[in-house]
């Protein structure tokens, strides 16, 4: 059944899901329905080998030492920064910076550019249904400098309001920050729009690319924010890692992060010079057998190509969308004109935890609650939703397994 139909113009589902070893597995006697994507992916061999690999075959720490282990670590770790520069198109290495993930790279801003640059009085503009990894890093940094939070209100489809967004623009605005793609609506959002708006006002502006950077082709020199964060584990890489993006420019005059090795140039008691970029936001020993493998990921995407997993997932989105429409009771939270693979919805007089758990008995793994977006929920009235998210290697027939999962759910709780 999750096999039917599976193959589209250009992607050979069999051997696509062959790469994820996890998906032969079965949950609670059932085949693995996993829909839980916008979350983390799943991991190809690819990937689980390069971390093996590593860990059995040169495993040294990076950049000081000057043995074969320490060579070949040092050359596959940099192949990988280089990897990530071309997957979103920056201008130079110097502008990738390693970080744990998209939280670590927003609050890297935060406490970096935000606290050399925020004063009070001051503005900063997030969004209605932002995560709350970039909201709490701004909220803080307001707080501390008695500046001011602005919020672009959500509309009832799920779109951001652009005019509204377009009175918040004051000339006090320091900093834009957004969401590429919303995790708990799926809402593309108009970044270059948004983006070309804020820098006339004379403000930057900080991609939050978490559910982007799977989905849509990034590219930050045509986008031209001045930041764009993400994670490995959200494009088929491991947990752990993610990268920070900045114009060399703005991250040459910030100040450092955090202090100790790799991010000095000469350290005395009396006074510390600081690494070139991008190491001046690297201190201590990096998260190396993950750096390495976030390039097996990229080379997983890149080598079944961007658009054509792009086009599987329009397929898998505009397939589940109208097939759950057609659920009794049902109500799909965010309705955007453009949207990527997530599908976010309601169903009348029940729990979204109560549906999730009896899905889990099916073996359909699915997100509820509120997605680390409360102020989103508060919008729109509710506690939750079931969030069901797409990756390269679900199928049609799995979205059969969710739509007749969920009948049988209604059934047991009506
Ligand atoms: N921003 C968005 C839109 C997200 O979906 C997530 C994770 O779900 C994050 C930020 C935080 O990512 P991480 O937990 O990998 O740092």
């Amino acid at each position: 059944m999750i096999l039917e139909d599976t193959s589209t113009d250009h992607l050979d589902m069999v051997t696509i899901r062959q790469q994820f070893p996890i998906l032969s597995r079965t949950v609670k006697g059932r085949p693995l329905v996993y829909l839980d994507n916008a979350a983390t992916t799943q991991k190809p061999q690819t990937v689980i080998d390069a971390i093996s690999q590593y860990y059995t075959g040169y495993n040294a720490n990076i950049h000081r030492g000057i043995h074969t282990l320490a060579e070949e670590a040092t050359a596959a770790y940099e192949a990988s920064r280089t990897s990530v520069q071309e997957f979103i198109g920056a201008s130079s290495s110097e502008e990738i910076i390693f970080t744990r993930g998209t939280t670590e790279g927003i609050n890297l801003v935060a406490y970096t550019w935000g606290r050399a640059n925020i004063v009070a009085g001051d503005e900063i503009i997030i969004s209605e249904m932002e995560h709350h990894s970039n909201i709490v890093p701004w909220q803080i940094l307001c707080e501390e400098r008695n500046a001011v939070l602005k919020v672009i209100p959500v509309m009832d489809n799920g779109e951001l309001s652009m005019p509204a967004y377009l009175d918040l623009l004051t000339s006090n605005t320091k900093l834009v920050a957004v969401t590429h793609v919303s995790n708990a609506l799926g809402t593309i959002n108009p970044v270059e729009n948004i983006i070309r708006a804020a820098h006339q006002a004379g403000a930057l502006v900080l991609i939050d690319g978490a559910q982007s950077a799977v989905h849509l082709d990034i590219n930050v020199q045509d986008m031209d924010c001045d930041f764009f964060a993400f994670s490995g584990h959200k494009l088929y890489g491991p947990t752990g890692i993610g990268v920070l993006y900045g114009k060399k420019d703005i991250l040459n005059h910030m100040p450092v992060f955090q202090g100790g090795g790799e991010m000095i140039k000469e350290v005395a008691f009396e006074h510390t010079t600081y690494n070139e970029l991008p190491y001046k936001y690297e201190a201590g020993t990096p998260n190396i057998a993950d750096a390495i493998a976030l390039k097996a990921a990229i080379d997983f995407i890149t080598i079944h190509g961007r658009d054509h997993i792009r086009q599987h997932e329009t397929a898998l989105l505009n397939y589940a969308t109208e097939q759950l429409e057609a659920v009794p009771g049902l109500t799909i939270i965010g309705n955007a004109g453009e949207k990527a693979g997530v599908v976010s919805f309601i169903i009348k007089g029940l729990h979204p935890q109560d549906i999730g758990i009896l899905l889990d008995n099916q073996g359909i793994a699915v997100r509820t609650g509120h997605h680390c977006t409360q102020p989103l929920m508060k919008r729109f009235g509710i506690p939750g939703t079931v969030r069901a998210s797409f990756a390269v290697y679900n199928t049609m027939g799995e979205i059969d397994v969710l739509v007749a999962g969920l009948h049988k759910a209604i059934k047991m709780l009506s």
